[in-house]
């Protein structure tokens, strides 16, 4: 993956580097969480998650990194970092 902006500014090719493999991730409405790949420019620090290939874990009491959950009850999203 490229960071556009700082390839632009940089005007060379800026990759991001793989800062954590193996992330959980809540998303949406399902209860479970998925695990994928995190991200990240090392030079304006973006973070990007990719890399969701397995099913979804069923446990919805498991600690997760990030927390993206649409919850009806409190009508937001919620990030856990
Ligand atoms: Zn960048």
């Amino acid at each position: 993956m490229i960071c556009v902006d700082c390839s632009v500014r940089e005007e060379k090719v800026v990759f991001l580097v793989l800062k954590k493999a193996g992330v959980k991730v809540k998303y949406g409405q399902y209860e479970g969480y998925f695990r994928a790949d995190l991200w990240e420019c090392p030079m304006c620090g973006c973070q990007v998650i990719a890399g969701f290939g397995d099913a979804e874990v069923f446990d919805p009491d498991a600690r997760v990194d990030y927390d993206f959950s649409e919850k009806e009850a409190e009508g937001k999203a919620v990030a856990a970092r």
